[in-house]
């Protein structure tokens, strides 16, 4: 593994049940030094290996605070991945999104505020740029893809994440508009930052699940899984052509986040 044709170069990280669309599955388990992540499931795509990590657990049994998000970023690393896909499911602050709307955002507000945020914790002091959070390469290939399945498609929003596992309360999403914020999660920090650090491409291809809080009468768990089983058979689709259209080679410049060649 790592190696020659074999090498795993794309992985998608997101809910539980996306390994069916995968070909000829098998699963591995990897150690790393920050402890072990979930099940690796391995598998072929339109001929190209991809990775799909359980981001939550193949039981769903991790909330979003509690995921090892370095854990699961360096053993994709060690896999030799150099693409990350994410799915996320989202509530919307825009007034304008609407529950089904795909969403590729182009900014992030991190307001988590209990997570390991960085490999870089000693020596040498290394300042990744963040400049676009999201590979441009990645998410410009999710934006075309999206418009050719989805009925609504938001590009250039902007997500906030937040520590989870409740909801936000009316006031926090008064507050996350006036900063700026069209959609809030709860995983793409660290996770985005992580692969960053370690030269990943990594972009979000976001799902509107319900209007956030203050916006419609209450905000459930039940609504969130009902509109994902919904709209799961064009986020396949969308992924499906994404991995199909990912060129070989990166011309992005995800790989040197701390500058050089
Ligand atoms: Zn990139």
């Amino acid at each position: 593994m790592g190696v020659g044709s074999d090498r795993i170069g794309i992985a998608v990280i997101g809910g539980t049940g996306f390994e069916r669309i995968l070909e000829s599955r098998e699963t591995v388990l990897i150690g790393t030094p920050f402890g072990i992540p979930p099940p690796i499931i391995l598998g072929d795509v339109g001929g190209r290996r991809v990775a799909f990590l359980p981001r939550h657990g193949l039981e769903h049994s991790l909330p979003p605070h509690r995921v090892n998000y370095r854990a699961n970023i360096w053993a994709l690393k060690s896999l030799g991945v150099e693409r990350i896909i994410s799915t996320n499911a989202v509530g919307a602050i825009n007034p304008d999104y609407r529950p089904g709307d795909i969403a590729i955002p182009a900014d992030l507000i991190d307001f988590t505020k209990g997570r390991k945020y960085t490999f870089f914790d000693g020596a040498p002091v290394i300042h990744i740029d963040v400049t676009t959070p999201f590979c441009p390469e990645l998410s410009s290939l999710l934006l075309e893809e999206s418009r050719k399945r989805a009925p609504a498609v938001r590009s250039g929003s902007v997500m906030a994440v937040t520590e989870g596992p409740r909801f936000e309360t009316p006031a926090e999403i008064r507050m996350l508009r006036a900063l700026g914020a069209d959609l809030v999660g709860m995983t793409a920090s660290p996770e985005a930052f992580l692969a960053r650090e370690l030269g990943i491409c990594y972009c979000p291809l976001c799902f509107v699940s319900n209007m956030a809080a203050g916006m419609q009468e209450r905000v459930t768990a039940e609504e969130v899984l009902k509109v994902a089983e919904r709209l799961r058979p064009i986020i396949d689709s969308i992924i499906r052509g994404a991995i199909a259209s990912i060129p070989s080679e990166r011309k992005c410049r995800c790989a040197t986040p701390a500058g050089g060649p």
